[in-house]
């Protein structure tokens, strides 16, 4: 039994010691538990020596920056913290809600790691080349996107403006094919290092978060040959408010598929970092895909040993997206691009209407989970955000 409520212990509970997120409240850095938050603030005193400097701040920030050794044994102490039958002293519980961006995000980059995704978007975008292009079963394909408009979760998000292709040259005016991307997210932190191997770089990354790359589809469409995109994408990404421990996921750890052809040296992974996360999306409520993140051909620390293996520095808060999250069927695809095939196939909501991309008004909210131990459910917290029409 737990000074805290019986509710956070049970084995369906996301949240509970199993997970014990990290995030940001207005009493400072916290971990969430069940549908409370702890501020680490308020148990500052049974953390023992080296702790407390790092959980006064009001983000997360020097948590990141301290690396491996300390995230570990902070952990290790709050579990047993929250798992205790009497309330550590001083320690108190609060609402959830309020929660606000818990990092400063450093550089931010975008994958692109589902093989089901980029074969689906290259038949979409490029009906008559090979879908899928000859370099991307030999790295990570990737591009560095924009950290400044990464907002947390509930954060509206405005429709933009861009060019748009029309039949008589470029039209300028709100997008009319906004879309979603289902994505995992990973935060980084540990000391500032160049290049990283793969099981270097595992050690740099702190957690897990859901992350929607919302996506102007006309505008990508238009202005993507030969760069990739820009402001497609930049104009919005949003992340869950709770970051899940990278800890969390040791019993979720899967083999990814594999790829058709050797890897070069630098790529290959001496251990397996598939992660068995589900992820639902939902739009006003009706869910319309399941991804599941076990398909991602790419892992992680493939993604930041690609990332750093031209000398590029990994820092606390730089953030790096999965790529959208497909599998190989109908109803596991993670956009609304590859879900109506380019608009081709509408689909139907609960109430009635129908979609291909997203009308102003419309609300999508992504929630994902992973097995923990003894049959525990490893949550990730939801990411949402609702259309606001263009300005
Ligand atoms: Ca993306």
């Amino acid at each position: 039994m737990s000074w805290i409520s019986d509710a956070a212990f049970t084995p369906d509970e996301p949240f509970g010691p199993q997970t014990l997120p990290y995030g940001v409240v207005e009493r400072g850095i916290a971990v969430r538990v069940g549908d409370s938050a702890l501020p680490l603030r308020s148990v500052a005193g049974s953390l023992g020596p080296r702790l407390p400097d790092l959980v006064g701040a009001d983000s997360l920030d020097p948590l990141l920056a301290a690396g491996r050794p300390v995230w570990s044994e902070l952990r290790a102490r709050l579990v047993e913290l929250v798992s205790a039958a009497t309330a550590p002293r001083g320690a108190e519980l609060v609402p959830i809600d309020g929660a606000r961006l818990p990092f400063a995000v450093a550089d931010y980059v975008d994958f692109y790691s589902s093989r089901h995704h980029a074969e689906n978007v290259g038949r979409i975008f490029r009906p008559n080349s090979p879908a899928l292009l000859p370099n991307w079963t030999h790295l990570p394909v990737g591009y560095h996107g924009r950290a400044g408009t990464v907002v947390v979760s509930g954060t509206p998000v405005r429709r933009p403006h861009g060019q748009l292709p029309a039949s008589g040259g470029p039209v300028f005016g709100p997008t009319r094919r906004l879309d979603v991307e289902a994505e995992v997210g990973f935060v980084c932190g540990g000391p500032v290092r160049g290049r990283l191997s793969t099981s270097q770089a595992v050690e740099h990354v702190f957690g897990v978060v859901l992350l929607n790359d919302w996506s102007a589809r006309d505008v990508q469409a238009w202005e993507g040959q030969p760069l990739g995109p820009f402001l497609a994408k930049s104009f919005a990404t949003s992340v869950s408010a709770w970051i899940t421990p990278l800890e969390a996921f040791a019993v979720a750890r899967v083999s990814p598929p594999p790829l058709p052809n050797p890897v070069q040296p630098y790529l290959v992974s001496d251990s397996p970092w598939g992660l068995d996360i589900t992820i639902e999306v939902g739009v006003n409520g009706t869910v319309v895909a399941t991804p599941p993140f076990r398909e991602m051909s790419w892992t992680f620390p493939q993604q930041l040993a690609h990332l750093s293996v031209n000398g590029a520095t990994v820092r606390p808060g730089d953030l790096f997206g999965s790529g959208t999250v497909s599998g190989p069927e109908k109803h596991q695809r993670g956009s609304l691009l590859e879900l109506s095939w380019g608009g081709q196939e509408p689909f139907a909501l609960d109430d009635g209407t129908t979609r291909s991309f997203l009308e102003d008004g419309d609300t999508v909210t992504m929630t994902a989970s992973a097995p923990g131990e003894d049959g525990s459910v490893v949550g990730l917290a939801e990411v949402t955000g609702t259309i606001l029409p263009a300005e």
